[in-house]
């Protein structure tokens, strides 16, 4: 699929529309989900134009691969992630409900987090 310029977190990389800044740095901006989903529930999204993780793991120069999880590392550091611990999480594509089609990893943290999918979804149920 491609790339839609105009898709929500490019035009917050642009600057067009606000966001609630937790990290950025050459690699990636973090900010706050505008709809949590846990106490904490951050967004880090590379810079460049990627449409997924998927994408973004088969296309991103070295560089941007490696500087954005060094990025995603530094989002928990600064948080205070550890020790209780977090979730990160990215969906790609329809069944996983991706909604924005520019690349994010979601950082869940701030309580037990329970299952990792919801039950009932394995073949042995
Ligand atoms: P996904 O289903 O993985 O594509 O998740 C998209 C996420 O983006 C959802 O959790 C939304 O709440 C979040 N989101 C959408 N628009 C904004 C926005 N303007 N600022 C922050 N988070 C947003």
């Amino acid at each position: 699929m491609a790339y839609d310029p105009n898709n929500i977190f490019a035009k917050i990389l642009r600057g067009e529309i606000p966001c609630n800044k937790a990290y950025e740095d050459e690699y990636a901006l973090a900010f706050h989900d505008i709809t949590p989903q846990a106490p904490v529930h951050v967004l880090v999204i590379p810079k460049g134009e990627y449409v997924s993780f998927d994408d973004f793991s088969s296309s991103a120069p070295a560089a941007e691969v490696v500087g954005f999880y060094r990025a995603v590392q530094k989002v928990a550091a600064q948080l205070g992630l550890q020790p209780g611990g977090y979730r990160a999480l990215s969906n790609v594509g329809r069944d996983a409900h991706q909604v924005v089609r520019h690349y994010h990893l979601h950082l869940f943290a701030g309580c037990d987090l329970g299952r990792m999918v919801k039950k009932g979804l394995a073949p042995d149920g």
